[in-house]
């Protein structure tokens, strides 16, 4: 994906208010951010675990969606399998949960994925971050096919929150 300022990462946001996008945690290391392998920017908040951020690029404009990670009650099966890259990664999956945008989140609906934890999809679908032994399954897909259907599966789910 093309760099992203921090101007334009925090107007990119679609489920919160002004306010919270103006005070969320944005990465200072975005120069060095590995943009060419890029399917989306991703991170955690590292003074709020429950909170993360991504934004990708939907039909040329960047779109943001702030999500939340709500902790596992007893009990609850935990997966482990990323619905964006397919990776069960050592460091985790999580459900992430993301306000709808507009009306819809106003009046409370919210849509939930399961997401490595941190954020690194597009890098454990190139093999840019070694996701430990074991995380994904052999396919015969080609890079490039994996790298399609990621963002495939990413932009079906910012899909969902913006419509
Ligand atoms: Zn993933």
């Amino acid at each position: 994906m093309q760099p992203l300022t921090e101007p334009e990462i925090r107007a990119a946001f679609v489920n919160c208010t002004k306010g919270e996008a103006k005070r969320m945690h944005v990465p200072r290391d975005l120069g060095t951010r590995p943009w060419d392998d890029l399917d989306f920017l991703g991170w955690r908040d590292p003074q709020a675990l429950d909170r993360a951020y991504l934004v990708a690029v939907l039909d040329g404009r960047p779109t943001g969606l702030a999500l939340r990670r709500p902790s596992p009650g007893p009990g609850q099966q935990r997966r482990n399998m990323c619905s964006v890259c397919l990776t069960n990664p050592a460091g985790g999956v999580s459900l992430m949960v993301a306000r709808k945008a507009g009306k819809a989140g106003q009046q409370g609906n919210s849509v939930g994925i399961y997401l490595c934890d941190d954020l690194a999809c597009s890098l454990y679908v190139r093999g840019r971050k070694d996701a430990g032994p074991g995380a994904r399954l052999p396919e015969s897909l080609t890079q490039e096919e994996k790298i399609t259907r990621t963002v495939a599966h990413l932009t079906a789910f910012v899909t969902r929150v913006t419509t």
